[in-house]
């Protein structure tokens, strides 16, 4: 399997397409059918989600290890937040010894009412330098077009991205965002400051009412008025909104591939009908 910097680097266009796992306990027949189905769109890389807490830890792997078996290059999530060093490093061993090459390292979500982390490592940076320890891992990040919601300024944010830089990080993922200029401002600020691995850009279809509410608060993403007359005309018509998300979501996509952002992550929520109709409307664009 690849790396992901050599997918980066290699292609014109990528898109990948992101998966969470099974919460702790629960079963994997619903996800093996959701991993085969996103396998057969041919996505340049799949990636899974950790869960906060590391409660559902090995459900990441035994998904990423699906995903591989699929010939698809995996990339599996690891979070820091309440998660021991040993915990850890028993993670990175496992993940190795299932042949992953890929690590998105990322502090995590902060438990509710929880303010500060409680893990071993701190920050992602901390992790991601543990992370080249334990083997020749392609390690990525995340980073926050819109400033991540703990930093006080976007200045300082992208002060400590380059923090996560000079730790090892290979390549970056955004934060979901609904108005592309967003995008392109961050672009320029990075490469201002000497920011210049890939960036992958991340792209979430609203499909549902339901999604709504906790993308804008959870994510801090702002909504443009465009996206917003959309969510408002067609919320109460599942049908509708599932087209218009959809297509909102291909337009951003298709804009980003005209100005020269490459690399486009979706977050399917589990969803393959929704990547498979996207992956459709670019078919003459990501060949
Ligand atoms: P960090 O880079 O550690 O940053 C967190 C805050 O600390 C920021 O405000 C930053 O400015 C500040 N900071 C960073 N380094 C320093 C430093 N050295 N000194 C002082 N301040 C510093 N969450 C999950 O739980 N599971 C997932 O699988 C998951 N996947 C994600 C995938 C992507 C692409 C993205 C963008 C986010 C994902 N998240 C996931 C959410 C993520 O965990 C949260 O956004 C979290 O709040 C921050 O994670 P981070 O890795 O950006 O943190």
């Amino acid at each position: 399997m690849k790396k992901i910097t050599e997918i980066l680097n290699a292609r014109d266009v990528t898109v990948s397409l992101e998966l969470f796992p099974p919460k702790a306990g629960a079963g994997f027949e619903n996800i093996k059918k959701i991993v085969k189905d996103c396998a057969e769109i041919s996505p340049s890389f799949m990636s899974v989600t950790f869960g906060a807490g590391g409660g559902g830890s090995q459900n990441t792997l035994e998904v990423v290890k699906d995903v591989q078996n699929y010939g698809v290059t995996a990339l599996a999530h690891l979070v820091a937040v309440s998660l021991g060093r040993d915990e850890i490093s028993n993670l990175l061993r496992d993940l190795k010894f299932a042949g992953i090459k890929n690590i998105m390292a990322l502090r995590g979500d902060l438990p509710h009412g929880v303010t500060e982390n409680t893990g071993y490592y701190r920050y992602a940076s901390d992790l991601i330098a543990e992370i080249h320890k334990h083997g020749d891992f392609c390690v990525g990040g995340g980073c926050h077009p819109e400033c991540h919601p703990e930093a006080a300024t976007l200045h300082q944010d992208i002060e400590n991205l380059k923090i996560k830089i000079d730790a090892g990080c290979n390549f970056l993922t955004t934060q979901m965002f609904f108005d592309n200029n967003i995008l392109y401002n961050f672009m320029f600020r990075l490469l201002k400051n000497g920011i210049d691995v890939p960036v992958v850009a991340g792209i979430m279809p609203v499909t549902n009412a339901k999604q709504i509410e906790r993308i804008f608060t959870l994510a801090g993403a702002s909504v443009p008025p465009r996206f917003k007359a959309i969510v408002d005309r067609f919320c109460d018509n599942p049908k509708a909104m599932r087209q218009a998300g959809i297509a909102y979501a291909t337009e951003q996509i298709i804009d980003l591939i005209a100005n020269g952002i490459n690399n486009i992550h979706i977050y399917t929520m589990n969803k393959p009908d929704v990547a498979k109709n996207i992956m459709d409307n670019l078919s003459e664009i990501f060949v």
